[in-house]
């Protein structure tokens, strides 16, 4: 079986009537990108760039953030990666943050809402992107999005970013794409909104999750209620989906449904177009989404539609593999 998702490796991810789809790969450290591509993933979909902030003292040094960036674009050969700027505070107690001592950490002080109020160290981490971007294929995303003002406001921190290197005389490449996560339901709801200011959209479903059923993933004993296939967390996708497409985005998806094989069908009919998770469980989807057409995951979505529950969702979904895969 391992053979045969090997073999898997250079074939494209394409429904069998011809819908393709792109499947790229969550990182967190650069030495993971051998990994990546020997899974086969058609770029970086995450880059989860807090983890730099593991090695005391460095990862504050912009030539140290420019270091790190430029390996991973040089070895990603011109494919895109994209680099999501930190995402500190909440679950992520970095050991120089550990005086951040908050009630409810995962309401606050995190991600964006972190670098818009420390705008030097956001915009170092902004200067060491925009240098790397000459070695390849960047895109940047903002993390924990919760409205337009944010948005507007870590663009701005980035033309002043941009405006820096220029006096500086350093280079970096003209057509990078910024996108927003939506992970933050009032992100989702006003999605159509935010996409006028993003280049695309990347769903972050477990802090979606987490945040629109109200329940803490790292708690054991309400995790179990974390389910991507609670109907209101597949209504909230497909707003997002539908707004992104609407204004001429693309739409995808970087939180673990995306690497979840009873979500792949059910993304497909909603019409995701990029699928990123751990590089190990590409082959898997590729499989799924190979051995699919698109036409029969649209009708898969539309019953989903129609259920009430979790449970509903589940046995629809499980029965559907079922027959086919
Ligand atoms: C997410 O929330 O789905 C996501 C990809 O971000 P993280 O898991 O790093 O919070
Ligand atoms: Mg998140």
């Amino acid at each position: 079986k391992l053979d045969a998702f090997i073999n898997l490796k250079d074939l494209p991810a394409e429904t069998k009537d011809g819908c393709r789809v792109s499947l790229k790969a969550n990182i967190e450290i650069p030495e993971e990108v051998d990994q990546v591509l020997l899974c086969g993933a058609e770029g970086i979909g995450l880059y989860r760039s807090e983890f730099l902030f593991l090695t005391p003292g460095k990862a504050a040094e912009e030539e140290y953030q420019f270091d790190c960036y430029s390996r991973v674009l040089k070895a990603m050969g011109g494919m895109p990666v994209t680099i999501r700027t930190v995402d500190i505070g909440g679950d992520k107690i970095l050991p120089n943050f550990q005086s951040i001592d908050e009630k409810n950490p995962l309401l606050g002080w995190r991600a964006i809402r972190f670098s818009l109020a420390l705008p030097a160290l956001f915009k170092t981490q902004l200067r060491a992107i925009l240098r790397a971007s000459v070695f390849g294929n960047v895109r940047i995303m903002f993390p924990l999005i919760s409205g337009i003002e944010e948005l507007e406001q870590a663009l701005a921190l980035l033309e002043e970013a941009k405006e820096e290197c220029r006096k500086k005389r350093q280079a970096f490449a003209g057509d990078i794409e910024v996108g927003t996560m939506i992970e933050v339901p009032s992100a989702a709801v006003t999605s159509d909104i935010l996409a006028e200011k993003s280049d695309f959209f990347s769903i972050g479903t477990n802090d979606l999750i987490q945040y629109s059923l109200a329940v803490d993933r790292g708690n054991e004993k309400v995790s179990y209620l974390a389910r991507p296939l609670h109907p209101a967390v597949l209504r909230l996708l497909k707003m997002i989906i539908d707004n992104a497409h609407a204004k001429g985005i693309k739409a995808a998806m970087c939180g673990e449904m995306a690497g979840d094989p009873l979500g792949t069908a059910l993304l497909l009919g909603m019409g995701l177009d990029e699928f990123s998770m751990s590089a190990s469980a590409i082959p898997q989807i590729k499989n799924i989404v190979r051995g699919v057409t698109i036409e029969e995951c649209r009708a898969l979505y539309e019953k989903a539609k129609q259920s009430a529950s979790i449970q509903e969702n589940t046995v629809l979904v499980k029965s559907w593999m079922a027959e086919r895969l």
